[in-house]
């Protein structure tokens, strides 16, 4: 009987374990996961929603070094939301192409997924770390809480980095090194970000909606619009999310809010000089009411030096209100870093994705395959990551089942001698 270990019962690993067990009914299909259950992450994904897939997949909606891989891995992997369709599964989809179950409920694809797992009949081991693998004859062994199993295919589905308190910490990589894989190196991905404290103080709490921008020095790297959230170490929101995928690549990162993206700047004066001449005896509290929070107006008053917030409109210059205008469209917030992995949705950098076959076979490796966010490729927010996750899971599974069966008939009991590749 045909071995395949399936390693990590995240996204990727369930997926890929049902694909394979569901192609060849008469393979063993062995699921290992080291929490006590499987598609924890799963479970937080999309708010407990699950935003499991995306209208608009395109190359560049993902962070990767390899543009071209990119392409090509989407291009093979189709649509893995039809997969999801015939087993059972029906979504509806926002006006952002986000795609969640009908249900908006992760609970339900994670039972989905239960289901189809048993049906086809896949052993699943939890509490069960995965420490190391070697290649054994034409098959591979992998140890998993101390034994050593044997395995036709292997498909690797340990994730990355981010999100350590859901089971990944990186060993994926560890593992992938072992192997042989070329790794570009690993960086929080969709992350809140740290800034200069003075920028965002008595701010923590409050959203705003707006442009987001990310410059480098003065050059445009990227927008997004949506919300923006401040908290007492910096910025987040989904906007903020996706710009954090461009800093790696930028030297001198700021990030640029626009509060009316809808309205020029000589627009924005006007209604605010109008507004001011109405409120002439009121300060600047008075000028916000009805425009945006009052700790945010103050904060953006300040940014256009425009003294002490007890200051009269009415002795405001027109230069005055043009700065003013300014500030509000271009709202700057530097020294910006990624928080931690712990606030992290997902991991850049990763294994090459040159190194990989169109079914996410390690070139040079019959039977071994990396798919998931261990690979070099982390999408936006919005169903991207488990696009990403799933296509190449399906892909894994069921080449894994058309593999041909190889030597040992049992489960190796004994180490080998491991071999640094
Ligand atoms: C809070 C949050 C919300 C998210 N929301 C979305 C969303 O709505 N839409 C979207 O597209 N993406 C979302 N993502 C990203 C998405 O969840 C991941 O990209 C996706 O889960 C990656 O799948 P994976 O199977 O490769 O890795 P994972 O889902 O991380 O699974 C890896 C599994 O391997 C196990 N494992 C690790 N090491 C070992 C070991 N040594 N032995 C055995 N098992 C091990 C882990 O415990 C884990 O279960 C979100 C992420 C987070 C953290």
């Amino acid at each position: 009987m045909k071995e395949i270990l399936v390693l990590g019962g995240g996204a990727a690993g369930i997926v890929a374990a049902v694909a394979a067990a569901e192609a060849d009914q008469q393979a063993h299909v062995l699921l290992l996961e080291k929490n006590p259950r499987i598609g924890k992450k799963l479970l937080a994904t999309g708010n407990g929603r699950c935003n499991l897939d995306n209208a608009h997949i395109s190359p560049d909606c993902f962070f990767s070094s390899d543009k071209e891989g990119v392409k090509r891995l989407l291009t093979a992997m189709g649509r893995p939301l039809d997969w999801f369709k015939a087993h059972g599964l029906l979504c509806r989809e926002d006006e952002m192409g986000r795609v969640y179950p009908y249900s908006n409920q992760a609970g339900d694809v994670l039972n989905l997924l239960l289901h189809w797992l048993e049906r086809s009949g896949v052993e699943v081991r939890c509490d069960c770390a995965v420490s190391d693998i070697d290649r054994k004859g034409r098959g591979y062994v992998v140890c998993a809480d101390g034994q050593w199993l044997y395995a036709d295919a292997v498909i690797c589905a340990l994730g990355g980095k981010a999100g350590p308190q859901f089971g990944t910490d990186g060993f994926a990589l560890d593992l992938a090194q072992v192997c042989g894989c070329n790794i570009q190196p690993l960086y929080p991905c969709l992350v809140p970000l740290n800034c200069n404290k003075k920028q965002i103080s008595g701010l923590s709490g409050i959203r705003v909606k707006g442009d987001a921008s990310l410059y480098d020095g003065e050059r445009l790297i990227h927008k997004e619009n949506g919300e923006i959230q401040f908290t007492d170490y910096g910025i987040s929101g989904i906007a903020v999310f996706q710009l954090s995928g461009f800093l790696k690549r930028v030297k001198q990162a700021s990030i640029v809010l626009d509060l009316f993206p809808q309205w020029s700047k000589e627009e924005l004066c006007g209604a605010l000089m109008e507004k001011g001449k109405l409120f002439a005896d009121a300060d600047v509290y008075g000028l916000m009411t009805g425009l945006v929070h009052h700790r945010v107006g103050l904060a953006v008053w300040k940014a256009a030096n425009l003294g002490k917030d007890e200051r009269k409109l009415s002795t405001l210059s027109r230069e005055d209100w043009g700065k003013l205008a300014h500030s509000f469209k271009h709202w700057r917030f530097t020294e910006l870093s990624p928080t931690d992995w712990k606030n992290a949705q997902t991991t850049g950098g990763g294994i090459a994705l040159s190194q990989l076959e169109d079914d996410f076979q390690l070139r040079g490796c019959e039977g071994l395959y990396f798919v998931g966010e261990t690979t070099d490729c982390a999408g936006f927010c919005g169903g991207y990551n488990l696009h990403w996750a799933f296509g190449s899971a399906i892909l894994a599974g069921k080449s894994a089942a058309a593999l041909r069966k190889s030597a040992p008939k049992k489960p190796a009991k004994a180490s080998p001698k491991k071999k640094k590749r």
